[in-house]
């Protein structure tokens, strides 16, 4: 939709991957539509995954003992963090939709995005207790989960040895975006690419755009256990 704003955080080493071809495919897809589209390409600006003293700029709140979310929200509300972690908060703030693409490293995101969320998403920016889950800070902007695994769908069945995938989505969607707020429209899943046939990658591609030309139409998930759970 014209005028929306999306933020689509990427962590993939290789643009020829799946994973870059997701996130090329989605630029121009929502460029079309008349969104405006911001990158933050994780492992091209080589961000800094660790949480530590150098993310605040000046006095410590408390030199005597280091307590980094102490210190970040301190920072936070003295406009003392640093600049990269102010430019992604400005992205985050401006974003309509925070689009997540990612393959699956552990049941969860790469650590350079979890990085990227310890740091980014810092009290007093995103939650500031009890401005949590439907009041947490980030309320009205919607964030999406965009993956790919190694294993195949059956293996993330009820039935399958690792079970619903929708279990390892609790900590992430729930514990993370849902707690600061974030509205969740459901994630998109392209299951075990490297092991699919030419045509089948084409077509994770083609519903990935296809999707995204009505996801301004889509309702959030009810994100409680019950989704999860069930
Ligand atoms: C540390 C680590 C932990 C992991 N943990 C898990 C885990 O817990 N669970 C799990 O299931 N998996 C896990 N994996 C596997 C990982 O999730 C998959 O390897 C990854 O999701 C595959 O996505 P990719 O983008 O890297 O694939 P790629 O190998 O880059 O892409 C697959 C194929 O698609 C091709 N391709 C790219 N663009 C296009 C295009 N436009 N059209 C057609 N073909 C194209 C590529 O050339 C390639 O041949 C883990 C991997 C690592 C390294």
């Amino acid at each position: 939709m014209a005028g929306k704003k999306v933020l689509i955080v990427y962590a993939h080493q290789e643009p020829k991957s799946l994973n870059g071809s997701l996130k090329t495919i989605a630029v121009e897809e929502l460029t079309k539509q008349g969104c405006s589209v911001t990158v933050s390409d994780l492992y091209e600006m080589q961000f800094e995954p660790r949480s530590t003293r150098k993310d605040i700029i000046g006095d410590l709140y408390n030199p005597e003992q280091f307590n980094y979310g102490v210190e970040a929200w301190e920072a936070f509300k003295n406009g003392c963090l640093s600049e990269d972690l102010i430019e992604e908060q400005r992205k985050v703030r401006e974003a309509d939709l925070v689009i997540f693409q990612f393959p699956l490293y552990w049941f969860s995101m790469p650590a350079i995005m979890k990085g990227w969320l310890d740091r980014v998403f810092v009290q007093g920016f995103a939650h500031n207790f009890p401005q949590c889950y439907e009041t947490g800070l980030l309320k009205n902007k919607l964030a999406l989960l965009s993956f790919t695994t190694g294993g195949d769908e059956g293996i993330y069945s009820d039935e399958g040895v690792s079970g619903n995938i929708r279990y390892l989505l609790w900590p992430m969607q729930h514990g993370i975006m849902h707690f600061c707020g974030l509205s969740i429209l459901a994630p998109h899943i392209c299951f075990a690419p490297e092991y699919a046939s030419e045509e089948e990658r084409e077509q994770m591609l083609t519903s990935w755009v296809e999707r995204l030309k009505t996801i301004w139409e889509e309702e959030p998930i009810k994100c409680t256990a019950e989704w999860y759970y069930k």
